[in-house]
């Protein structure tokens, strides 16, 4: 009898994800697990798959993208699938589609209109029930999902155009402790959007303190990535070691003319030392 797997990838070039070279090798999958990786000539499987000139490795994770509706509204996940991605990360920069309390106030506001432009996907009362829409309903990847600040802002203020008052503070520490219970893997921020522009450092320390004692992550998109980009990175570094959380510093850049020649000083140190090179 010879070996037998459900599926049999035979001639495949196997990049394993360690590190290690690519090497040509066949692939016996049983069940859901990875059973055989070797010269398998003389195996079977119940679905073989030729890979010869084909490259074969681990699902790759899309570590930065705004996939929260169209997990649930498309959970084929065809563009992302047809890449190899299998495990996504969402409720980046601010955005998240859960929680909503009481119905989005509609028009939606800029960005939370990336997620769901009708509102009426920002349905998911609390953290916990839009994960169990995820496991009700699992989308062809895995996913992982962090809460979003500016979604909190959206329900505990009234004016978003001001920084949190204590009060409002603590209605979304009470949303953060929720969603990190849930299962959130962490708090984004999304400070270069209008709706968060307000918020103070302070205000951003706060609100994320609930996470510090589920191990959860910091993501941001800071609140400028041009010529203030050292100041944003001060004030990112700075938010995460006064909460005491590892930081994740989303699509870092420096954006602009000014900075085309690269940036190691905060812009007004830069502008006098520049003026001082002119003078000298
Ligand atoms: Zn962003």
């Amino acid at each position: 009898m010879p070996q037998g797997f459900d599926i049999l990838i035979r001639k495949a070039l196997v990049i394993d994800g360690t590190g290690a070279e690519r090497y040509a090798a066949d692939v016996g999958v049983s069940g859901d697990r990875i059973a055989a990786i070797g010269n398998l000539a003389g195996a079977r499987g119940e679905t073989e798959i030729d890979a010869t000139g084909l490259i074969l490795a681990p699902g790759f994770i899309d570590s930065h993208t705004h996939d929260d509706r169209i997990l649930l509204s498309a959970g084929d996940m065809t563009a992302k699938v047809s890449q190899g991605v299998t495990t996504v990360v969402g409720g980046n920069c601010g955005i998240s589609l859960a929680p909503m309390p009481e119905p989005v106030r509609k028009p939606v506001t800029p960005p939370l209109d990336l997620l769901d432009e009708t509102g009426d996907w920002y349905r998911y009362r609390t953290f916990a029930d839009y994960l169990s829409a995820l496991e009700e309903q699992p989308a062809a990847t895995n996913s992982a999902m962090l809460v979003g600040h500016t979604t909190l802002r959206a329900i505990a203020m009234d004016d978003l155009n001001r920084a949190a008052t204590p009060a409002e503070i603590a209605a979304m520490q009470a949303l953060v402790e929720e969603a990190m219970q849930a299962g959130a893997i962490g708090v984004s921020t999304g400070l270069a959007y209008p709706p968060a522009q307000a918020a103070t450092t302070e205000e951003v320390i706060e609100v994320c303190r609930p996470m510090a004692a589920h191990d959860g992550l910091y993501a941001t998109h800071m609140r400028d990535e041009g010529d203030h980009t050292m100041e944003s990175l001060e004030e990112s570094f700075r938010i995460a070691s006064e909460v005491g959380v590892q930081l994740l510093i989303s699509h870092h850049k420096l954006a602009g003319v000014n900075n085309h020649a690269g940036r190691s000083k905060p812009w007004p140190d830069r502008q006098a030392d520049e003026g001082a090179a002119r003078l000298s």
